[in-house]
């Protein structure tokens, strides 16, 4: 992990505002780490990646996060990706699509619909076996990566149930168009998606087909909650570290802005974020790498608190700096933009809030 996290770092630091301004990633480096396993990271060595557990692969995204909020949500989407293909592949669908991921070649994950945000059982995408190849039609929206992909996977209905299906986004019929000026996570390549009668062949569908689709849905978005709320822990380091350093050294009425009361309630607060979104995430994500009965809960506890920890934070630390940072692509403006995204995506707050009402429900009856 620690080697992993030393290329991120290497081939991604000080550039990211750059990237923001441009609202583009360089391919190369997406290549480059994608060949090097490193945005799957928990995809098995056998299969090219580098066989993290949660834990270290959480390690490695925070990383990630705390230098580029938009490379982050890359390698959340593929790590997606990935784990729907590790899940509900077969032995010859994994053989064939998870090298692919650790080779160079990035996917994004269509969840959401026009008519199908927070409530993904009204989506109308259709998936159907005609023969040996399976036909999508449907419009997806905000599909982080698009932009970048060789490989989407689809969600859609299929029969009376759901299934997942790989499109590859040069198939006919597959139009990718770019989400102008998202608010934030600017260079993650946000993209709609048309598929209009697109054939692929049948081993392109995925394992789990028919299955409900909230169940369906329900591991792989568990895999992109934890992998977000580590991506909001790198959001809440980056912010502590411009807030340490902005206010050691900016002067304000005698004094150092660190040695005000009413600064270090920011700092403390700010300190405090970081640290519950990190137990949040490694509790979560032993829980994940150990299979707890209840880790599907505890990944929307962890992405909640995070994000909202991410979202605070990030405030607390555009204050701080004030004018020194108010610029639109400054790390902490970066990150007061980013933030606010993470309360949406990967079941919003409120969401996130019916569920945890659900958890408390069941536990504590
Ligand atoms: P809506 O569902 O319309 O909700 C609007 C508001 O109402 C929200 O505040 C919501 O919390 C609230 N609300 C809705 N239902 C309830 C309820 N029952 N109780 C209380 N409040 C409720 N999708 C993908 O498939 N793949 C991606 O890679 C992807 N990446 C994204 C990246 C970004 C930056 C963004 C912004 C979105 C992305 N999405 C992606 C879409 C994302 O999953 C949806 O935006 C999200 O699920 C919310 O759906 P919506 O925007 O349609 O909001």
């Amino acid at each position: 992990v620690d080697r992993a996290a030393a290329l991120v770092t290497e081939l991604a630091a000080g550039q990211a505002e750059e990237w923001d301004e441009r609202a583009e990633l360089p391919r190369e480096l997406i290549r480059e780490l994608g060949a090097k396993g490193a945005l799957c990271a928990d995809v098995p060595e056998s299969f090219g990646g580098l066989g993290l557990d949660s834990q270290d692969n959480g390690r490695l995204i925070a990383a990630t996060g705390e230098t580029c909020s938009s490379l982050r949500s890359v390698m959340t989407s593929q790590g997606i990706a990935a784990w729907a293909v590790s899940r509900f592949g077969s032995a010859a669908q994994k053989a064939e699509f998870l090298p692919r991921l650790t080779s160079g070649e990035t996917a994004g994950v269509a969840f959401s619909e026009p008519a199908a945000g927070s409530d993904l059982a009204a989506m109308s995408t259709e998936i159907v076996q005609d023969g040996d190849t399976i036909v999508v039609t449907g419009s997806k929206s905000w599909v982080t990566g698009a932009h970048y992909a060789s490989l989407l996977v689809v969600f859609g209905r299929f029969g009376n149930g759901a299934a997942m299906v790989v499109v590859p986004t040069d198939a006919p019929g597959v139009s990718v168009e770019r989400i102008p000026s998202p608010l934030g996570c600017r260079a993650a390549g946000h993209a709609s998606v048309r598929m209009d009668r697109v054939r692929v062949p049948a081993h392109h569908l995925l394992g789990g087909a028919g299955m409900p689709i909230m169940m369906l849905v329900s591991s792989p978005l568990t895999h992109g909650r934890i992998s977000v709320a580590w991506g909001c822990v790198g959001i809440l380091r980056a912010c502590l570290r411009e807030v340490v350093r902005h206010s050691s050294q900016r002067v304000a009425f005698g004094s150092p802005l660190s040695q005000h009361q009413l600064v270090q309630r920011h700092i403390a607060e700010l300190y405090a974020g970081e640290r519950t979104a990190t137990y949040a995430c490694e509790h979560a994500s032993l829980e994940w790498d150990t299979k707890k009965p209840r880790y599907m809960a505890t990944a929307v506890l962890a992405k909640h608190v995070a994000a909202e920890q991410a979202a605070r934070g990030a405030a607390s630390a555009v204050q701080v700096l004030a004018s020194a940072g108010a610029r639109s692509s400054h790390v902490v403006a970066r990150a007061y933009r980013d933030a606010k995204l993470m309360e949406i995506i990967e079941g919003s707050s409120e969401i996130s809030q019916v569920l945890l009402a659900d958890e408390a429900m069941t536990v504590w009856a």
